[in-house]
């Protein structure tokens, strides 16, 4: 019960890694506040969740009154937010640069950077006056990494990791701790979109094709990656700041 009596606030919680994630947490102890654009998915999601304290907030992480909000809600509710699980995304419509649309790489941009953005710029204000708080970011390997169709995730999960170092050297000095975790192919909702959106109806030969990508030759579950999110939150990792951690089985050792 590492998180007994602490408030764990998380983003794109209706999401496979977000529930995974309030479930890791719960289990350890922490009141939990959950975002999610999708209002019903939220609802669903938190009834599997065994946690006598959670708070379901509605909200879009690219709309800067929505996020303000959030964070005003959990800190009335709680009085305090110990970790922020900074988790919200979407994959966008894979096409290489030629074909894509201002519009789709826009959309992207919106969501998973100024989402990230404005969740850090609100959660931060509350951490900073606290003097303690840890922030988990989720990027992606595509963060470090290039992938054909994918250039504006790509781009935003890039930004992410930038964002993600930059917050950490402004926190440092009131004890506030900012990393990301960087995975490659998870196996929820988001992977059997980007399967469809990259072969159709031959999605189950892309997704062989992905997971023979990948060293240890299958994806992540969302649980591999909620259990490095609550170690990078916990007491153990008190010393670890502006890091970014892949968790790929093994893809990231393939090139430099
Ligand atoms: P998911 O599609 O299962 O969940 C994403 C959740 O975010 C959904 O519940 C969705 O409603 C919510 N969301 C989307 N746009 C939102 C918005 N504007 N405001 C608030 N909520 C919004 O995907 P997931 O696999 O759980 O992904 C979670 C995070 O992990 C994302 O940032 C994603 O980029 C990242 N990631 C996923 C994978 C993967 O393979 N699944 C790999 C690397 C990184």
């Amino acid at each position: 019960m590492q998180f007994k009596d602490k408030v764990v606030l998380i983003t794109g919680a209706a999401g496979g890694i977000g529930i995974a994630a309030a479930k890791a947490f719960a289990k350890e102890g922490a009141k939990l506040a959950l975002v999610d654009l999708n209002n019903e998915a939220i609802t669903k999601a938190a009834e599997s969740i065994n946690s006598k304290e959670i708070l379901l907030l509605t909200a879009n992480v690219a709309k800067e009154e929505e996020v303000e909000n959030y964070v005003k809600k959990t800190k009335e509710q709680y009085g305090r937010i110990d970790v922020f699980i900074n988790n919200a995304g979407i994959n966008g419509e894979f096409k290489n640069i030629t074909e894509q649309t201002v519009e789709n790489f826009q959309h992207v941009m919106d969501v998973n950077v100024k989402g990230v953005f404005l969740g850090l710029k609100y959660v931060l204000q509350v951490m900073q006056k606290q003097t303690s708080g840890a922030v988990v970011n989720t990027a992606s390997n595509g963060g470090l990494l290039g992938a054909p169709g994918m250039s504006h995730y790509v781009a935003s999960k890039h930004a992410v990791i930038g964002l993600n170092k930059s917050a950490a050297l402004e926190m440092a000095p009131y004890g506030v701790r900012v990393n990301a975790v960087c995975p490659s192919g998870v196996n929820t909702e988001m992977m059997r979109r980007i399967e469809r959106n990259a072969m159709g109806d031959q999605a189950e030969v892309a997704r062989k094709q992905f997971e023979a990508s990948v060293p240890m030759n299958r994806y992540a579950t969302a649980e591999e990656i909620a259990d490095l999110m609550v170690f990078l939150s916990s007491e153990q990792a008190s010393f670890i700041s502006g890091s970014y951690y892949r968790i790929d089985g093994g893809q990231g050792a393939t090139s430099v």
